[in-house]
């Protein structure tokens, strides 16, 4: 009998294992994990912020907190702290969102031509290739940032388009404490 439950016990354990096995190749045990972190990320975000940043949305123009916001400071990534943008680009674009005139480092954001606003329509885009725009994530974490221009100011000539809801400020006076 004792022999019988050891042997039944040892018997599991490699279907366990087998079976584990089969679900981290499916990745099916990695996107469990990450839906537990977007449950976690939908607690800690409002619902706008969520929208713009997981849902590729943009907030109403003028509405956002840094539209009209010149203090001295960086801007980070609301998702996962990455230094993005420093006050020294910001400029008043009039367009209504947060608008800058570089990134702060050209490796912390990732450029990708979208075509959402044509809603699938191919003509359209066809006959009107200066309407794509350019969409801005974050390089670190991916969360939608807002788009990029060529009509912003000297010296880049860019405009990127930020909403405030994906952005963090950081007054230049609260640097980072460090070790001493
Ligand atoms: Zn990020």
């Amino acid at each position: 009998m004792k022999y019988k439950q050891r042997n039944m016990s040892m018997g599991l354990r490699p279907l366990t294992l087998l079976i584990r096995n089969l679900l981290l190749q499916r990745g099916t045990i990695r996107r469990m994990t990450s839906e537990i972190d977007k449950e976690e990320l939908k607690k800690r975000l409002t619902p706008l912020q969520w929208h713009v940043t997981q849902e590729k949305g943009t907030e109403r123009p003028f509405s956002g907190c840094y539209n009209k916001f010149y203090e001295r400071g960086t801007y980070t990534c609301i998702i996962c702290d990455q230094e993005l943008f420093s006050s020294d680009t910001k400029y008043d674009s009039g367009c209504g969102w947060p608008a800058f005139n570089e990134v702060l480092d050209q490796g912390r954001v990732k450029l990708t031509k979208d075509t959402s606003n044509f809603g699938g329509n191919l003509l359209l885009l066809i006959a009107n290739p200066d309407m794509v725009r350019t969409e801005v994530t974050c390089s670190k974490c991916g969360s939608h940032l807002g788009h990029v221009f060529n009509d912003g100011p000297k010296p880049t000539r860019k405009r990127f388009c930020i909403n405030s809801a994906s952005i963090s400020f950081h007054s230049a006076g609260e640097e980072k404490k460090t070790p001493s």
